[in-house]
Order: C-alpha cells, then structure tokens, then sequence
C-alpha cells in the first residue's frame, strides 16, 4: 500500500469518532453541545464534510469562562514543580499522538504531512519549553534603593482567552496555551471555525495528561459571537490573539470595556531582500521555502522579493523554473509540497489576485492558474514586473503567491521595504556585514533573519510592529504577559517618613 493510502486509511480510523459524535465544546473537563446548535467543517482537499462541530455561543463561553475562574486559584497556588510536571506530561503526550493530531490538521486545513507532522511535534515543544520555565516564572527582581529593599514578584494575571487561526493551528493554539499554563493561568480557547479538529485533541490529550478540570476549555463557534463574548466577559483578564489585522482591531475596541490585557499577532507582508553579492543558491532556497511552505498560508511568509536589478534577470528565470516544478497534490502523500487552500472563501480570496495582477500590469510568471475541481487548489504563483504600489505588494493574499520587485541602491530597498502597513518579519540576503547591520537597523519589522530562512527559537522574541501587532512571545516575554508584576518594598529603617500632624 502507497504512504498516501496508508494515511488515508489511518485518518478514516481517527475521523470515525468525530463523525458519529461531532466535535463538542469541553467545557470543566465535560463534552458540551453547544447553545447554537451545530455547524459543519469540510475539508478543502475534496470539499466533503468532515463532521459537525458544536456552535458556541455567549452561554457557552459564559460557562467556560465561569469553569476557568473557579479552577484559576488552585491551578495558580499548585506547587510549580507539579504544575511543571503536569505539562511535561501533556507534551510527552501531543508526541504520542503527533501523527493523528498531523493527519487531522491536514485534513481540516489542507495543509501538507511534510510540514503538518512536524508542527505537530513543535506543539510538543511549545509545552516543554514553557514547562522547564515553570519554577522561574515568578522570578521577579531585586532593585534595592538607599533606605528600601524593593523586590517584585509576578503573578499569573487569571483566565485567559486564546483565540486563534485556521492556519497551522495546532502549533499556534500551543505556542499561546503552553505559556499560558505555565504562568497559572487558566484558558478558554476559541479556535478558527474553520480548523477545529486539532483544537479538540489538544484538550483531550492535555486532560488525559492529567491537566485539571477546567483549566483548558475550549468553545467551538464564529468570531462574532462566541470569539466576541470571550474577549467582552469580565472573567477573562487577558487575550492572546492570532488573526487579521482588522480583527485585532475590533476585538481591542470590544475588550475595552473590560479593559483587557490584549497580544496581538497579526497580518504581514514581509519583504526578503535580495543584494547582488548574496550566496544566491541559498538565498533561492531560502525565498521558495518562505513564500511557497505552508501553502504561502503563514503570517511570517516572505510575500514581497525585493531583488537587486543587477541580478533580477537570472535569479527571476531561475525561480520560475523552480516553482513550476513544486509538487502540488493530496496533502497526505508525504511527496506533496502544497496541498489545497483552507476554505472556498479564501481560496477565492488567493485567486483574485490574478486578476488584479495583470490588471495592475504585472506579468504572471508562473502559476496563475487552479488545479482541478475537486478542492481548492492552486499553481504557486510568481508575478514579475510588479512594483511596490501594486495591489499584489500592498495586500496581504495569505497563499502560495509571491510578488518581485526589482531596485538598483539599498536606499531605494529600504524604502520600498518599509512602505508597508506591516512589520512583522524580513529577511536580508548580503555577504556584507556592515551593510546588513545598517540594513537591519532600519527595516522595520519584529523579526528579522540575515542570511537565513525563519528559524523560531522559542526563548527569543516573536511579534511584529505596525499594523502586524502588538507584544511578544517566546521566552520570559510571554510570562510578561500572562502575569502581573508586583512590587513591594521593604523599608531598611533608614529612610524619613515624613510626619504629618506631629
Ligand atoms: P481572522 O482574524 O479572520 O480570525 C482569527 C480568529 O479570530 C478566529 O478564531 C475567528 O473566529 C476570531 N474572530 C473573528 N472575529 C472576531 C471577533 N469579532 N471577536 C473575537 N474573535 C473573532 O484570521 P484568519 O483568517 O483565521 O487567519 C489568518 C490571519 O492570521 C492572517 O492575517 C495572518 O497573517 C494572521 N496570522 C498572524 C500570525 C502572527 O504571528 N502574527 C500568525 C498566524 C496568522
């Protein structure tokens, strides 16, 4: 049997469940229908049902928010070398069950097993770095003053919302959840309606790990009702999002009520510059693998190639012939580079952009076309003769779709490069050191490679500026967010308090 039959088979067995119970909320370690009634998931590889997911609505998060309070305070006061234990154990877990959770998110999302099974294991990953932090996390300072021994400490903030996106979502709902437990908070988790499934197996397989009941919940349902209570419910402390700009944008307007801690992660349009004295083999690779991984369906894709005009002929011709040859297909034959796009709506979305392409007079160099009808898929697509004002350099399309732009000087780049709205990531291919330092000062974006693709070390910081965010995770940037800092200050007997009626 093929490797793609095999896991075919393997996903029916893992789906047969789901079909027969749907996907319910779990809410205080209880499956829970939801107060909407239900809605369906399709999978984009050949839009059939996948099953029917419970629809959350206010009740439900009402409820979720209300089981993530009352288990807050023991979760909080549990001794750290268990809490730590305890999500050591969940990580060991997601490991176990690392090609389930990747043939689901595949199915629910299109994306391929060649790079589904090892977000899986990053979820893993996720938890064990946030566990090992566990017994630090509320290290705080000692700042001592002439007459005061001032310390701070920290303090988890309380529950917690975690809403996240439909693409790659497992690893992005551990990356928010894994710190966010670590901390002591407790989370009500709102996934995309459109990828589901993985979301339902990270609550099980963290209860079954021995999580506590009520300290991860999640509710199932559209953003405007389920995801808008999370973020207006007075329980709920913080939020950690991962979204489009312009819902980070009204879901800040909805927690100001409530004042709420927002984390913002959000669009991009992310500039790779390429100089003429770059090691041009690698930086290829580098430019494929960052707009064309993950289907182009990720926030730190390097979407706008800005490359030097000295160069842009051969490295332009050799990019084509590069990505007429990715391998589209089924996103379970390990051999598949790009599998279909999420859903009908975004798929839609992606292919607009052809149109808009030659209508703004840019060349389609590669791609531009659909592949079948059977589900939504896309030739990677490459347009060329394209300048920095175009529609395909100023919007976010969130697919397999690149844009190049050529310059002669690194002022004009620079420039071109931090003509944007965003500012999440770039990436400088020059053997110049000086240049790049230079360079790299100036762009503006949160993160930043030199000579290399996105590589994440979780202890260093994650996030973006501009409209692409707002705060950082990774390391102790995420406990700065999910905790509060106090400080108190002990008086050495020295200093004057000053007498008032005396
Ligand atoms: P989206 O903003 O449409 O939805 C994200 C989540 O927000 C979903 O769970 C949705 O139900 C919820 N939501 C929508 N409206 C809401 C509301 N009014 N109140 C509360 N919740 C609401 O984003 P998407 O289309 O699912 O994901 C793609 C986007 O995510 C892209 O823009 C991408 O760049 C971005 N993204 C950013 C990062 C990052 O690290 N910066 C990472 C991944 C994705």
């Amino acid at each position: 049997m093929s490797v793609l039959n095999a896991n075919i088979e393997k996903l029916a067995g893992y789906l047969a469940r789901f079909k027969e119970t749907g996907i319910l909320n779990r809410i205080n370690g209880e499956d829970c229908a939801g107060a909407g009634g239900v809605f369906q998931s399709t999978t984009p590889v050949d839009k059939s049902v996948i099953c029917d997911v419970a629809r959350g609505t206010e009740a439900d998060v009402d409820a979720a928010a209300k089981a993530a309070a009352d288990a807050f305070p023991a979760w909080r006061d549990m001794p750290a070398a268990q809490r730590k234990k305890i999500l050591l154990n969940v990580a060991d877990a997601i490991e176990a069950r690392a090609e389930e959770i990747a043939l689901c998110e595949c199915w629910d999302t299109g994306q391929t097993m060649r790079f589904m099974s090892k977000a899986a294991l990053r979820g893993a990953e996720n938890f064990r770095f946030f566990a090992n932090q566990v017994t630090d996390a509320r290290n705080g300072q000692n700042l001592p003053s002439p007459t005061l021994m001032n310390v701070t400490t920290r303090k988890p903030i309380g529950p917690v919302g975690v809403i996240t996106p439909w693409n790659t979502p497992f690893m992005l709902s551990t990356w928010k959840i894994a710190p966010a437990l670590a901390a002591g908070c407790t989370v009500v988790h709102k996934p995309a309606e459109d990828s589901p499934l993985s979301a339902r197996l990270l609550v099980e397989i963290a209860e079954e790990a021995g999580l506590p009941k009520g300290v991860l919940n999640t509710v199932n349902g559209y953003g405007h009702d389920a995801g808008k209570r999370l973020t207006e419910h007075p329980a709920i402390k913080a939020i950690a999002f991962v979204g489009e700009s312009r819902t980070g944008s009204i879901i800040t307007k909805q927690g100001a009520d409530t004042l709420k801690r927002m984390h913002l992660e959000l669009g991009g349009k992310n500039p790779v510059v390429v100089f003429d004295d770059a090691d041009l083999d690698r930086a290829l690779d580098a430019v494929i693998f960052m707009i064309y991984s993950i289907n182009g369906e990720r926030c730190t894709s390097s979407s706008r190639l800005f490359i030097q005009d000295t160069i842009r002929e051969e490295f332009e011709a050799k990019l084509v012939e590069r990505v007429n040859n990715i391998k589209v297909g089924h996103p379970l034959d390990p051999a598949t580079e790009i599998g279909p796009i999420v859903t009908q709506e975004h798929f839609n979305k992606v292919t607009s952009y052809f149109d808009i392409a030659k209508e703004d007079g840019a060349t389609i160099a590669a791609g531009g076309v659909t592949v079948g009808d059977e589900g939504y898929f896309v030739r990677p697509t490459l347009f060329t003769g394209a300048n920095n004002d175009m529609r395909i350099a100023r919007e976010e399309i969130f697919g397999p779709v690149l844009t190049s732009i050529p310059f002669s000087t690194e002022e004009e780049a620079l420039e071109m490069a931090n003509d944007t709205q965003y500012g999440l990531a770039g990436y400088v291919w020059t053997n110049d050191l000086t240049r790049a330092l230079r360079f790299t000062d100036q762009l503006e974006a949160g993160m930043i490679w030199v000579n290399a693709e996105n590589v994440r070390h979780l202890p260093a910081p994650f996030g973006g500026v501009k409209s692409s965010g707002i705060g950082r995770d990774g390391g102790d940037w995420s406990f700065e967010f999910y905790m509060e800092q106090k400080h108190i200050g002990f008086a050495t007997g020295q200093h004057k308090i000053m007498r008032l009626g005396a």
